[in-house]
This record gives C-alpha cells, sequence and structure tokens, in this order.
C-alpha cells in the first residue's frame, strides 16, 4: 500500500503535515533520520507509516511506560497491531508478547531502553525488524533537561544492527543536544528534518504583577467561562499546587493537586482521571505532563514564571495537541524572579541559568508580539505578528513616566540604595512602615511624593523600570535596588522615560475570547454542500457526551476514541451517512466502522 493511502486508511487524514512525508520516504529508504517537531507536531506518524508498509516489526524505544501505553491505546483504537515491553507488564504477558513478536503479528513493539538492552541478546536477533524509532531522543544528552543514563547504551543498537534504519525523534533540542544524539546512536549520513515550533492554536498572553488573591480570582473566572474544558496550572511550590487545588474546590471547581511528594497511587489516580476527563483541573508542578498524551488540554496557566522558555513551552505545549484552538496565560511577578533568580544562583550551571531566566523574563516583559519572541528563541524569524497574543491584541500604550520613574530612583538614591523595592513603594505611598519608621525614613523629602498612585501601580512601575534597566536588583546583597547609568541620566534629567499605561480593566473578569476559528479542512461530501463552516455547539456537547461513553465502554480516554478537532468537525460538517462520516478528517477505516453508525444516528437528531 502507498504511504497515502496508509494514511488515509488508518489515520483518517488526506494530507501529510510539513516535512512527514521527506521523512517517511527518507526512511523506508533505509536512511537514519534525526526528527525535530514540536509537542503535537505529529511525530508518531513518521515512525508509524513506514512500520506499516515496510515488512518485520519496527521497535519503538520511549522512556515512560504511561506513554507507551497511550501509543498503543491509540495505535489499536485505528486497527493496527501493536503492543508495550516494560517493566510494568506481568511475566506472562510478556512471554504472549515476544510470542507474537516473533510470529510476525505485530507492527509496532514499544519497549523502554531497559527492557531494549535486556533483550539485544534474546528477543531482538529473532525478528525481522524494520526500523528502530527513538522517542524524546532529547534524553540521551546530558545537555538536555530529562537526561536518562539508560538512553546513552543505544549507541549498540548501530553496532549491532548496521542495516536497520534509526529515527531519532524529540520535541526539544537545540543544536548542542542535536549534534549529541546523531553522534552518541552513531546515526550514519542522517538527514535532520527540522520543523517549524509555531504552534497558532496556542494563545499567549501574561498577566503582570497579580497578588495571589487577584491570580485565583482570574482562575476561578477563567474556568467558569470554560466549564466542560481541561486544563493544568502550573505552580512552582509543592505547597501552592495543595493551595489553589484547594482554594478552587472550595469553590466547586474540581481539581487536584499534583507533585512528586504525593504517593505514586494518589499520583496516578490524578492522571488516569484526568485523562479520562473525570477531572478537568490539575494544580502541578513540572512533574505533571511528561506521560501524558491527553490531546485534548484546552488551557495551561502559569501561576508561577517558569525557569526559562524551554521548559515553559513545554508546558504550554501540553495545550491543544489535537490542534484545535487552546489557551495559556503566565502570570509574571517580581516575587517571581527574586526567588527564580536565587535558584539559579544555587544552582550548579549559575551563568547559565541566568541566562535562561533572563530570556524568559523578556518573554513575559514583552511589547512586541510574544510568538515573535517564542519563535526567535528557537531560531526561527518571522515577517509577521501572529494575531493570537495579547500584545496583539492589545498592544501597550505608553506615555512620558519621567516624573515618576525620577520619583522611585530618587527615593533609592536618598536611602543610598540600601532597600528594596517594598520599601521603595512604602516611602512613595507615604507609608510608616516598621522599617520607613526605623531608619527614618519619613524624614526623607521623596516621602508621600507618590501618595495619588495605588501600591500596585507603584510596583508595576518599578517592575517596569527593572525591565527598561533604569535599575538593577542586587541579588547577591538582600535584593537591594541599585540605580543603573541610564537611570542616573533618567533622574539628572539628561534622558525623558517612557512607561506603559497600566491597563486597570485587564484585572477584570476575563471574558472569553472569541475563540480563533478552527480550520476545519474543506471537504467535499457527495450528498452535502461543501463544509458550510458554521458548527453547532448543542450538537457538539452531545458528540463530547457520546465519546465518553464510547471511551467508558472501551476503557480507552476519550480523546482516543476521537479527538475534539474531529468533534468539531463532525459538528460543523454534520455528516448523516456512513460514507460521509468516513470523509471527516482524523476518521480512518476502523474507526468508521466501530463509531459510525452510532454517530450518525445521533447527528441526524440534530439536522
Ligand atoms: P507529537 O508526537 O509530535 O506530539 P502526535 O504524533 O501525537 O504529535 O500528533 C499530534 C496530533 O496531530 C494527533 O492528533 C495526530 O493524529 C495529528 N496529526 C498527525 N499528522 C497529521 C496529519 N498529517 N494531518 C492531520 N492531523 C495529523
Ligand atoms: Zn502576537
Amino acid at each position: 500500500m502507498d504511504i497515502f493511502s496508509v494514511l488515509r486508511q488508518y489515520f483518517g487524514y488526506n494530507s501529510f503535515r510539513e516535512n512527514q512525508e521527506e521523512i517517511i520516504r527518507h526512511v523506508i529508504g533505509g536512511n537514519d533520520a534525526l526528527v525535530l517537531m514540536p509537542t503535537g507536531g505529529g511525530k508518531s506518524i513518521c515512525y508509524q507509516i513506514p512500520a506499516l508498509t515496510m515488512s518485520g516489526i519496527a521497535i519503538v524505544i520511549s522512556p515512560l511506560i504511561s506513554l507507551m501505553k497511550d501509543q498503543v491505546e491509540t495505535l489499536r483504537s485505528n486497527g493496527i497491531e501493536a503492543e508495550a515491553l516494560n517493566s510494568g507488564n506481568d511475566p506472562s504477558i510478556d512471554t504472549i508478547i515476544r510470542r507474537k513478536c516473533v510470529a510476525g503479528q505485530i507492527k509496532l513493539l514499544y519497549i523502554s531502553p531497559e527492557k531494549l538492552l535486556a533483550e539485544l541478546d534474546y528477543l531482538l536477533p529473532n525478528l525481522n525488524i524494520s526500523l528502530f524509532a527513538i522517542d524524546e531522543a532529547h534524553c540521551i544528552s546530558q545537555w538536555g533537561h530529562d537526561f536518562r543514563p539508560e538512553y546513552t547504551q543505544l549507541g549498540i543498537l548501530r553496532e549491532r544492527f548496521p542495516n536497520v534504519p534509526i529515527m531519532a525523534l524529540t520535541a526539544t533540542a537545540d543544536k548542542i543536544t542535536r549534534h549529541d544524539i546523531i553522534e552518541q546512536l552513531k546515526l550514519k549520513n542522517a538527514r535532520e528534518f527540522v520543523s517549524s515550533f509555531d504552534r497558532p492554536n496556542l494563545s499567549l498572553s501574561v498577566k503582570r504583577g497579580y497578588k495571589n488573591a487577584e491570580k485565583m480570582h482570574f482562575i476561578q473566572n477563567f474556568i467558569k467561562a470554560r466549564p466542560n474544558d481541561a486544563g493544568i496550572i502550573y505552580c512552582l511550590s509543592r505547597k501552592t499546587t495543595e493551595k489553589v487545588a484547594a482554594d478552587l474546590r472550595k469553590i466547586g471547581i474540581n481539581a487536584a493537586a499534583y507533585h512528586a511528594g504525593l504517593s505514586n497511587l494518589e499520583r496516578s489516580q490524578t492522571q488516569e482521571q484526568f485523562k479520562n476527563d473525570q477531572l478537568l483541573v490539575v494544580c502541578a508542578t513540572i512533574a505533571f505532563g511528561m506521560g501524558i498524551d491527553k490531546s485534548n488540554v484546552r488551557w495551561v496557566i502559569h501561576f508561577n514564571m517558569p525557569k526559562s522558555i524551554e521548559s515553559f513551552y513545554q508546558e504550554i505545549g501540553r495545550a491543544g495537541r489535537d490542534g484545535a484552538p487552546a489557551d495559556t496565560v503566565l502570570f509574571y511577578s517580581l516575587a517571581d524572579i527574586i526567588q527564580l533568580t536565587e535558584f539559579a544562583r544555587q544552582s550548579g550551571q549559575q551563568e547559565v541559568n541566568m541566562g535562561k531566566l533572563k530570556r524568559m523574563q523578556e518573554y513575559a516583559e514583552s511589547s512586541v508580539c510574544r510568538r515573535r519572541i517564542l519563535l526567535n528563541y528557537f531560531s526561527e524569524q518571522t515577517d509577521h505578528d501572529c494575531g493570537n497574543c495579547d500584545i496583539c491584541d492589545n498592544p501597550p500604550r505608553r506615555f512620558d513616566g519621567t516624573k515618576y520613574v525620577q520619583m522611585a530612583l530618587s527615593a533609592a538614591k536618598r536611602t543610598n540604595e540600601e532597600i528594596r523595592v517594598s520599601t521603595i513603594v512604602e516611602i512613595l505611598k507615604g507609608m510608616r512602615s516598621p522599617s520607613v519608621v526605623r531608619n527614618g525614613y519619613d524624614q526623607l523629602k521623596t516621602f508621600g511624593v507618590g501618595r495619588d498612585l495605588s501600591l500596585n501601580d507603584w510596583q508595576d512601575y518599578l517592575l517596569q523600570m527593572l525591565q527598561m534597566g533604569f535599575i538593577e536588583i542586587a541579588y547577591n546583597d538582600g535584593n537591594k535596588v541599585k540605580v543603573t547609568d541610564i537611570g542616573n541620566d533618567v533622574l539628572f534629567g539628561r534622558k525623558t522615560a517612557e512607561l506603559c499605561v497600566i491597563d486597570h480593566s485587564a484585572k477584570e473578569e476575563p471574558k472569553k475570547k472569541p475563540k480563533l476559528r478552527l480550520e476545519i479542512p474543506t471537504i467535499t461530501i457527495p450528498g452535502l454542500p461543501p463544509t458550510t463552516g458554521v458548527e453547532d455547539p448543542k450538537l457538539f456537547e452531545a458528540l463530547r457526551q457520546l465519546r465518553k461513553v464510547c471511551a467508558e465502554e472501551e476503557g480507552f480516554p476519550p480523546y482516543i476514541v476521537f479527538s475534539d478537532k474531529v468533534l468539531h468537525s463532525l459538528a460543523t460538517i454534520k455528516p448523516t451517512s456512513l460514507d460521509q462520516f468516513g470523509n471527516v478528517a482524523g476518521i480512518g477505516e476502523h474507526k468508521k466502522g466501530k463509531y459510525g453508525t452510532r454517530f450518525v444516528e445521533l447527528i441526524k437528531k440534530y439536522v
């Protein structure tokens, strides 16, 4: 069967995405490849289609049991024979799987690196191996952020199987890591396929200077505007995850905490419930998400700022993997910067980590399209603004803030640059706090000169002054505020300073934005007008319910039955015959046969 027929029959898609076809042909031709694609970009098909068209069995090496389980379920749901060998299996099941592999009944075998090394002299020589696919290949590199020592031994595959093509796949690899992957796996003339890292379906927004109570207020409204959508709230500490989850539960939102301090049982329960849409909100540390392929995560909120753009991009990347619109919100405050700077300073690689944090801060503080900053970070240039970030939606307005900057800088100077941001604000506001009184700051000329502005606004302006380089924070000296050279220029009237107007409306109810229109691929279905483009939201809900019922019957997570994107397409195209149903993108032959009648019956009731 040619690769287009396989794509159509098993996966229900009519066209390949960027690079997929080239990668597939390259590997089928017997060559090695390094595939770099963002999360949700469509890596799996790049080895699954070669596995289906080549003779023999494809071996897929994957670091996480839960990921393997997801992949195997997805393949089976599309009518493809696949199995997984890992330490989670019962030995008697392993024996059956081994036998099926040897008998040639399986097209894809997922295996953990430990198990692979253990089977090197036993199972593997008895198989007709079509290709090796090494998923999450960045785990091989000490430079990557998820180093796994077992991965470093995978170089042996090239020696033992000199003629079997090897593909390495990853979503995160800078140049050093890529080089490392090719070298350690001993790939031969490997071609590197690098896809765009853009994820246009993810909206990007940043909320600056919110207090915890304000964050909670925002999050409540945000969730209430999306009552059926699953999302993740990433927090910096375990304590915060617990607190946020508890506060949400108090107002009737079903939320759970997830962090490395919980028992394995608690963690796996939370993960399962989340996958099955029984739990919609998880408040997590970075420990959460690595092992799940859940494609219908509709939003990700960062309660605190992450330590680098890599981490941030990976975490927001867990939203919208099905390609349907998804929202991301980052809260950003001075307290986060101070804490993260502390972490970076204490880490073994201070300089590198401080640099990464700085780049993350640039994203948070950007006054140009945020997507341009992200893409630029991954060495991709674009010539246009994205239209799906808060800066594009609402470009910041500026005013001549010289007067305010001078007030703040003079407070810093008059106290010999010995005080922190909070004390500067107290002086400006004329607050007799203990530290102000103790040090006699209430006698300063600057005391109270900034009464007219609110506390929050002063904090915001100071954050802006930090961004613009008028002040520095001495992280190694009690976080004291120091005036820089350009700060002095402003203070002494040699330069003016522009500040951004603070948008007070932003802290009010977050309205559900009119969502980015989902692109439903236009298809011409015999007997139906071309895609009308009008989705029936009630039908969507009904389809979602039916999907849940089917998922429960089969013990699969709902997103494995059909992605949200397929449901949106069905609610838009409204196919009323089996043939029409099977023409919708994402529905292959197997699913058409299995679910077609039930879904078509339901749709008929709505048209
Ligand atoms: P990754 O492993 O890169 O994170 P997946 O392989 O899980 O991504 O693919 C993400 C989503 O994109 C899946 O829902 C998949 O079915 C879909 N997809 C992959 N290739 C195509 C394609 N050619 N056309 C439409 N959808 C695709
Ligand atoms: Zn933008």
